[in-house]
Formats: C-alpha cells, sequence, structure tokens
C-alpha cells in the first residue's frame, strides 16, 4: 500500500509521522472517509468542504483543497482497487506534550484501502452513551472517535454492525459512523444536525431525493418504527432488520427499497459535486 504523507507518497512501511503529532497524543486531528469505485473519489468536493468546516471549528488552519485532491489523486492511482475506502486524515502537526498546539504545522495523510459492498441489510444495536449535542466537537468528524470504537465493539459482540447513540436530551442521534432514518406512517424521518449528528454527506443526498423530514425523535421511536435504515459512505442506503432484540419485518420494507433504488440511480459514482 502507498500512503501520501505530508508532500509525499511512501510505502505503508516506511511512511513516517511523529510521535508527537498532536493528532496521536491528543486527537488533536480531523478526517473524511472517501467511497472510490474503480478509481473515482464520490462527492469529494463535499467531502473537501466538510474538512475545511471541521478543521475550522477545532481550529485547524484551513486545509489546502488542491493539496488534498492532488494527495488523493496520487494514492488512488497508486492504489488500484475496485472499490476502494479513501481516507484523508489532517491533524494539528508536531507539538510539544501537553494540550497546546505547536507551531509546526499541520499534517495530512491520505490512503486507501480496498473494500467490498456492504450487505443490504444489517442489524443495529443502541447505547446508552451519549453524543454531546452541545459539546464543542458537536458535528465535526474529528479523529477522537474512541467512543466510536468502543461502541461498535460492543455492537460486533451482539452479532450488529452498528450501534445508535441518543444524545444528552434522550433523543435518536447517529451510529458510530452512519446516519439514521426511520419511517413512520410511509413518512421518513431523520434526526435534525441539531440533535448533535454528523451532516453526513449520505444524508444530505437521502434527505434530497427522498423528501424525508428532520424531525426531532425520541429514542423509543425505534421500538414503533416500520422501518429504520442507515446511511454513510460506504453503506450508502443499508436497512435495518433488526434493532436490539426486536426484529423488523420485511427485511427491507417498502419505503427503504424505494430509497435504496432512488440513491442507487442517482448517486453516480462520480458525483462531484
Ligand atoms: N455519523 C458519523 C459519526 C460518521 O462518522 C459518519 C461517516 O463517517 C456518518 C455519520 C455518515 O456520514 P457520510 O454519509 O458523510 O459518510
Amino acid at each position: 500500500m502507498r500512503i501520501w504523507v505530508n508532500g509525499g507518497l511512501r510505502d505503508a512501511d516506511d511512511a513516517r509521522l511523529s510521535v508527537l503529532d498532536h493528532g496521536l497524543t491528543v486527537g488533536d486531528g480531523i478526517f473524511e472517509t472517501v467511497r472510490t469505485s474503480e478509481g473515482r473519489p464520490f462527492a469529494l468536493t463535499r467531502h473537501l468542504d466538510r474538512l475545511t468546516r471541521s478543521a475550522r471549528g477545532l481550529g485547524l488552519p484551513d486545509p489546502d483543497h488542491d493539496e488534498v485532491r492532488r494527495a488523493v489523486a496520487a494514492v488512488v492511482d497508486a492504489n488500484p482497487v475496485a472499490l476502494g475506502r479513501l481516507r484523508i486524515t489532517y491533524t494539528g502537526g508536531l507539538s510539544p506534550l501537553g494540550s497546546d498546539r505547536g507551531d509546526h504545522g499541520t499534517s495530512l495523510v491520505v490512503a486507501l484501502d480496498g473494500v467490498s459492498r456492504r450487505p443490504d441489510t444489517t442489524a443495529v444495536i443502541t447505547v446508552p452513551w451519549t453524543r454531546n449535542e452541545r459539546g464543542a466537537l458537536a458535528g465535526l468528524k474529528t479523529t477522537s472517535y474512541a467512543e466510536n470504537v468502543v461502541a461498535l465493539a460492543r455492537a460486533r459482540e451482539r452479532g450488529a454492525s452498528e450501534a445508535l447513540f441518543p444524545n444528552t436530551a434522550d433523543r435518536l442521534c447517529e451510529g458510530t459512523g452512519s446516519n439514521v432514518f426511520v419511517v413512520l406512517g410511509g413518512r421518513i424521518h431523520t434526526p435534525p444536525v441539531a440533535s448533535g449528528c454528523l451532516a453526513g454527506i449520505t444524508r444530505a443526498l437521502a434527505v434530497e431525493w427522498t423528501g424525508a423530514e428532520e424531525t426531532d425523535l425520541p429514542m423509543d421511536v425505534l421500538a414503533e418504527a416500520d422501518e429504520v435504515f442507515l446511511t454513510s459512505t460506504l453503506r450508502d442506503v443499508q436497512a435495518v432488520h433488526r434493532v436490539d432484540d426486536r426484529e423488523l419485518t420485511p427485511e427491507i420494507g417498502p419505503v427503504t427499497a424505494k430509497a435504496m433504488r432512488i440513491f442507487a440511480e442517482r448517486a453516480g459514482d462520480d458525483l462531484d459535486p
């Protein structure tokens, strides 16, 4: 695997970043995960715009989009895969130990690995830990994802592929790496960004294309919803057939099936912006 690290391509085994990089020592960094199909990044402009929004939220200098595009092109070229997960990581760079950011600029790392297509349906669990919709990091795609790692491990233990969080007001928020939609009486709803969820790129497209409504929802809506589905860069639109112990039948409900169809038709591989 060839990785872009601070200005050039390196073999994964030789790629180096300082052990005092602020992204590593305190999680002072941001990232984007972009899907590539046959080397074409999907919705790259939207991802770069969100990278800039996250940088501003963290007080990092704006990332240079031209440089990131060059890095993406080089990495995609060097790692031919049919379906790829491209990861752009941008951090506070080399810093003294402690919480202050140093004056050593930023670090940019771009890597790509091959992935397989996600199944059309999946199981999810709910977790008691909360997303803080009023926190400084709400809605930012930061590298401080350890809580997501813990929640996802819990989901895996229970045979699920995703864990859904409430926010501090016990309202439905999002998954560890996905946004959540519910169908009630034929209408599609998803929590608003004010719930503390990430403004998912797939979520925005699904809202635009299906007319889903942004609705503040209680957690127990998951016990009543006729259908539930997830959206994310790597899942696209994915039906949920089990929430905790509740099985949903059919595995892919009619409204979800339609959303999946619409998404597949409209999200051409090269959608950009
Ligand atoms: N929520 C979180 C916490 C995420 O990390 C992600 C994606 O990585 C999403 C939602 C879905 O966002 P997108 O559709 O842009 O992949």
